[in-house]
């Protein structure tokens, strides 16, 4: 299997590039934010759960979002791979992902982090939330998010740096540009 994680702060890309990704190499996406946004739209259980943390633009807790990933996991056996965008947010998500492709005999091919200064961040969140119009990208919401990301998800970049899986792309610039260099990250795994 090829096991992705493309990591990144709030707006950094990673939605656009998994899109293309995963035409390209025939891998699942499993995007950990789209899931509960999907959840809050359908008004499941779950989705109610978490419906006001998201908005508040908090993390939802490691115990629910472990067990919906592991789910979602569960419910592709056949895949050849997976992207995971916007997991892990917390080195306890990413012990526990760890554990659980072990689990089924698998592991974590790579890290790509995509970097992204905290000025392009902001402007490109606030032209996204014009079209989005998603709650939690509104400037206080946002800023929250950006917090969550500077003191709980910054600590997974050390935990596969020491795992030696660790490659950062710079996310500035042209989809296309980054797409290619993300592709050859990807490459030099199978080579
Ligand atoms: P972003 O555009 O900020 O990367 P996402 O669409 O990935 O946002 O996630 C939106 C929200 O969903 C997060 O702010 C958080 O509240 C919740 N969420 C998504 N993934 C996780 C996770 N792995 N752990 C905890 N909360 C999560």
């Amino acid at each position: 299997m090829l096991n992705l994680v493309l990591f990144g702060p709030p707006g950094a890309g990673k939605g656009t590039q998994s899109e293309k990704l995963i035409s390209k190499y025939n891998l699942v996406h499993i995007s950990t934010g789209d899931i509960f946004r999907s959840h809050i739209k359908n008004q499941t259980e779950l989705g109610k759960q978490v419906s006001q943390i998201i908005a508040d633009g908090n993390l939802v807790p490691d115990s629910i979002t472990i067990a919906m990933l592991e789910e979602e996991i569960k419910n592709n056996p056949n895949a050849k791979g997976f992207i995971f965008d916007g997991f892990p947010r917390t080195v306890a998500q990413a012990e526990a992902l760890d554990a659980f492709l072990e689990g089924i005999g698998s592991n974590i091919t790579g890290v790509v982090a995509l970097d992204v200064t905290e000025e392009e961040l902001t402007q490109r969140i606030a032209k996204r939330q014009e079209i989005s119009g998603r709650a939690d990208d509104a400037a206080d919401k946002l800023k929250k998010r950006i917090e969550e990301y500077f003191g709980k998800t910054i600590h997974v970049l050390p935990y596969y740096e020491g795992q030696g899986k660790l490659t950062k792309v710079n996310g500035i610039g042209e989809i296309e540009t980054i797409f290619a260099e993300l592709s050859s990250v990807i490459d030099s795994y199978k080579a």
